[in-house]
């Protein structure tokens, strides 16, 4: 083997090694030895392992533990060590994923996966699907294949001819959307601004009876997991009063679409396969390495005519699937390796088990946290939880403590008013010691920061 590829893998065995020892946030020193990057420009060709040396000798200490079992910020997730091997390898070939003739590989462990995934998920089996780098590009693509739908119905060319004197189309969302479905709409020419806003519960959910009543070409844009709660909108119910009138209804499922794949958290998107569109990211929840999302599109032929190179793409052509016939970039890694290697890996057991293993770690966080005082502002329904430690200040105190503390670390939101810290439970390599550990000292550092006695021990 190449000394340096070698070298590579053993360094990384090691970061990887030593990560549920490490503090989770990097240490200060560290980020303040970034500095020894700003070198000049070589002039000239050095040694490869000299330049990898230097990359893990100053970049992996100034690293997040995001990779590690107590990092509860954001819904990062991990990389499954299968996931992260098969991202190796495939590295390794160097495939340029946008045609199926001259990388054979790749699209069709790309369209396997693709089947894997609807029917793990519960979506309909021709659904098109697409790879992209998130679920934000992913939201693009499906409210790019909304728009063409829409409108050539409405009897207007996008692609061809522009927004520009195309009839109106009416956009509705949630009041909890999520920012990166705004910027999509922005990218769209929708606009970030120009939607109905439909109100939420206290949940975060869209009230389906506040829907407006639906006329001419409207998008429908419900999200299942909320980045705050977990809550998950009544797609099933959107469907049924926003379909019959024509809407076009989408999904953005970042990470509550796996729900889906485990059984006792189904019933919380249970019907929302009626769908037009759903957007997921398999970074976050299915632990595979960054950059993964997936974008589901019921009619096929409209994401195809939205994202095809050829303005005269015709479906009955093509014999094969080119994955660039669905997405915004042309030449691209083949990312769906590392789902098909994870999804194998894992079977629909596994991903459950995963699923599962989190949301009740969500519960064991709210039960331990409540039992130790603090107050729990959602109903844990999936792998959210939303803590506040006494009045606003102590709270914002309490997180900033935790984060410096180093035994894990966990994001500060505002929910409906209220300044809250947000745990979010999606790594595979979570434990219930984990859990237990990282309560532990986020209540230490609720003491210390509300300045109780003995509270630091
Ligand atoms: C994370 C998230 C996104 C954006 O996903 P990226 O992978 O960061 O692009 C969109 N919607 C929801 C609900 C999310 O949780």
């Amino acid at each position: 083997m190449d000394p340096l590829l070698a070298d590579a893998a053993a360094r990384a065995a090691r970061y990887l090694d030593a990560l549920p020892a490490r503090p989770v946030a990097p240490a200060t020193a560290a980020v303040a030895a970034l500095t020894g990057f700003d070198e000049p420009l070589p002039a000239g060709p050095g040694a490869a392992a000299d330049t990898l040396r230097r990359l893990d000798e100053l970049g992996s200490p100034a690293t997040s533990a995001m990779a590690g079992p107590r990092f509860f910020g954001f819904v990062i997730g991990g990389a499954l060590p299968v996931s992260l091997a098969a991202n190796w390898l495939a590295g390794a070939w160097d495939q340029n994923a946008a045609l199926f003739k001259p990388t054979p590989s790749a699209a069709k462990i790309e369209a396997v996966a693709l089947r894997w995934l609807t029917e793990l998920l519960g979506l309909p089996a021709d659904c098109a699907g697409a790879f992209v780098t998130g679920a934000t590009v992913a939201n693009f693509c499906a409210l790019a294949a909304a728009r063409h739908a829409l409108l050539k119905r409405a009897g207007w060319a996008v692609e061809a001819d522009g927004l520009f004197g195309a009839p109106p189309l009416t956009v509705i969302v949630g009041a909890e959307i999520h920012p990166s479905v705004t910027k999509s709409l922005g990218l769209l020419g929708l606009g970030r601004n120009r939607v109905i806003k439909v109100p939420v519960d206290g949940q975060g959910r869209m009230i389906a009876a506040a829907l407006p009543e639906i006329k001419g070409p409207t998008v429908v844009c419900t999200q299942v997991g909320n980045v705050n709660t977990g809550a998950c909108d009544p797609v099933a119910e959107i469907c049924r009063r926003a379909q019959p009138a024509g809407a076009w209804v989408h999904v953005d499922g970042a990470f509550g679409l796996w729900a889906a794949a485990a059984p006792s958290r189904q019933p919380l998107v249970a019907g929302m396969e009626a769908a037009d569109s759903w957007a997921t990211d398999a970074h976050k929840w299915l632990n595979v390495p960054y950059d993964a999302g997936l974008a589901f599109v019921r009619d096929g032929d409209a994401l195809r005519a939205a994202m095809a190179i050829t303005a005269e793409y015709l479906p009955t052509q093509s014999e094969f699937r080119n994955p660039a016939d669905t997405t915004p970039e042309l030449s691209r890694r083949a990312r769906g390796i590392e789902i098909w290697a994870a999804l194998r890996t894992l079977g629909r057991a596994g991903v459950a088990d995963l699923i599962e293993r989190n949301c009740a770690q969500a519960r064991r966080f709210a039960a331990r946290l409540r039992a130790g005082g603090a107050e729990i502002l959602n109903d844990v329904v999936l792998n959210q939880v939303l803590v506040v430690f006494g009045d606003a200040d102590t709270t914002r105190r309490t997180i900033e403590a935790i984060q410096d503390e180093g035994t894990c670390w966990a994001g500060i939101t505002v929910w409906q008013g209220r300044t809250a810290m947000r745990i979010s439970v999606s790594n595979w390599a979570t434990t219930d010691a984990d859990v237990d550990r990282s309560t532990e000292a986020m209540l230490r550092c609720w003491g210390a920061a509300a300045g109780r006695p003995g509270a630091s021990g």
